[in-house]
């Protein structure tokens, strides 16, 4: 039970509701605190720390492959291809003009895109002059990706797709920056409690906390993500979850940079004198299908299996293993949308909200009235 003070002078009595304290809840309460500094804002986060995606993510800043672009082109009109890569790389200014590159570990190393034999190479490599023509209208980058040979192990085909301009971060330092930053500007952070419902009428809309408080705000914007289909069960959200595994400590490992493989669906990269891997949920995509954490073991002894036979060709030791909860839907376009007089959701994510969070919060703040 809430006191009388905590009640009163914790949470109740802002002007704005942000729910969720993601990268996307975080990055749109600053964007609307900016934007209205003279409204109270109070992040809502169910869990002790951010409980989705935000922390639990492979930290690639990256904006597109060949492979996931061609992929792409059977569910989506080019011009929306296009708009999807501009969001990315204008997300990724953004957030790169709100949290120095030092305090989020951002490094440039670049993304290469990997593949298993020389027949899915020389796919993507058809289309390469015609995805270099897309990221130009998207990025202003002239031949974006380019042809570099690699040397991870020997069983991927040795040439891979090159992007110069992809680097990879620590998603928790950056996470850790956007609430310094949230609380620097006087946004109120409340964490280990849920909103269960809310009811809107002419002058407020009422929360109905996990613990069934009611609070009253002006405005409410979800920041959500998968978990936005728990309040909205018509919206176009599918919750998918995604596998990650990471080494112990080695004395040397044969890659720097992000790599990506089968259209985006697997990702691995170097932490430090470890590696990352995870993904390939279109294995199990069913089981998948998820907004429950846990373990896959399918997956996981897939990716272990990939890391020791395709990257490494030795045996691995695992010291981490956890699962993460993304948002996908028909439409790789994110929603941002006035939902009613007081209410607004900025979610679906499309698993790439390092990269497009900090867009997505802007756009909400310039639809914010
Ligand atoms: C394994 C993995 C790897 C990824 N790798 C990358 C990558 O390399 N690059 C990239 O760009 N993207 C990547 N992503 C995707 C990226 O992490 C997400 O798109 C992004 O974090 C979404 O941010 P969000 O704030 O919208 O959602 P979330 O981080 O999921 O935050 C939503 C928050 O809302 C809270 N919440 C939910 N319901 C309620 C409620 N009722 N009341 C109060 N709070 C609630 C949750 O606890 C959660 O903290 C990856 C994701 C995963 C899982």
């Amino acid at each position: 039970m809430l006191s009388f003070w905590e009640k009163q002078y914790w949470i109740d009595n802002g002007h704005t509701a942000v729910i969720g304290s993601g990268i996307v809840g975080l990055s749109t309460a600053i964007a609307l605190k900016r934007k209205f500094p003279e409204n109270k804002v109070t992040i809502i986060e169910k869990g002790i720390l951010p409980t989705g995606a935000s922390t639990k993510n492979a930290g690639f800043a990256c904006f597109g492959t060949v492979g996931e672009t061609i992929d792409d082109l059977n569910n989506a009109e080019e011009s929306e291809i296009i708009n999807t890569i501009k969001q990315r790389w204008q997300g990724l200014k953004l957030l790169k003009e709100n949290v120095s590159l030092k305090s989020m570990s951002y490094q440039n190393n670049g993304g290469f895109e990997v593949f298993d034999n020389a027949e899915s190479f020389e796919k993507c490599y058809e289309s390469l002059e015609y995805v270099n023509k897309l990221m130009l209208e998207a990025t202003g980058i002239q031949n974006c990706i380019t042809v570099k040979k690699h040397s991870i192990g020997n069983h991927l085909h040795k040439n891979a797709l090159f992007n110069p301009h992809e680097s990879q971060l620590n998603p928790v330092k950056l996470v850790k920056s956007l609430i310094q930053k949230a609380e620097n500007l006087g946004i109120n952070i409340v964490t280990g409690i849920g909103v269960k419902s809310f009811e809107e009428d002419k002058n407020k809309v009422k929360l109905v906390l996990d613990n069934g408080i009611e609070v009253s705000f002006q405005k409410l914007v979800f920041c959500t993500n998968a978990f936005t289909k728990n309040l909205f069960p018509n919206l176009d959200i599918i919750p998918a979850r995604n596998q990650v595994i990471l080494t112990k400590s080695m004395d040397s490992i044969p890659l720097k940079g992000t790599f990506h493989m089968d259209k985006g669906y697997i990702y691995f990269r170097n932490i430090e004198d470890r590696i990352l891997i995870g993904g390939a949920r279109n294995l199990d995509s069913q089981n998948e299908k998820t907004s429950e954490f846990g373990q896959n073991t399918y997956i996981q002894s897939y990716l272990k299996d990939f890391l020791e036979t395709k990257i490494l060709q030795k045996e691995v030791q695992i010291e981490f293993e956890w699962s993460g909860i993304i948002a996908i839907g028909k439409s790789k376009k994110p929603i941002v949308e006035q939902i009613s007089d007081r209410t607004y959701i900025a979610a679906r994510l499309g698993g790439m909200g390092v990269a497009v969070g900090s867009f997505v919060a802007d756009k909400l703040a310039s639809i914010f009235k």
